[in-house]
């Protein structure tokens, strides 16, 4: 699977289709989250975790500098 690459075009919103073999290697399935973001000239494309990273918490969650923390971890995280 590495190294796969393939074109895809954007519909009218913007929309692309996620090739099935892409999505089957990382075990996307329907309505999981993914981030998206913008890296020099590339649209970088990855799952999201969904839990804190520190204490695995799926509730108040944030990003911080590209990871999931809780609020309550990320509230300590500001007392330390
Ligand atoms: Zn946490």
């Amino acid at each position: 699977m590495k190294g796969t690459r393939c074109i895809r075009k954007v519909d009218n919103l913007g929309r692309i289709v996620i090739p099935r073999d892409i999505r089957k290697a990382l075990d996307i399935k329907e309505w999981d989250d993914l981030q998206i973001s913008l890296e020099k000239n590339s649209i970088v494309i990855n799952r999201c975790s969904n839990h804190c990273t520190f204490c695995n918490s799926k509730e108040d969650l944030s990003l911080f500098r590209e990871k999931y923390v809780c609020r309550k971890c990320l509230s300590q995280l500001k007392n330390s």
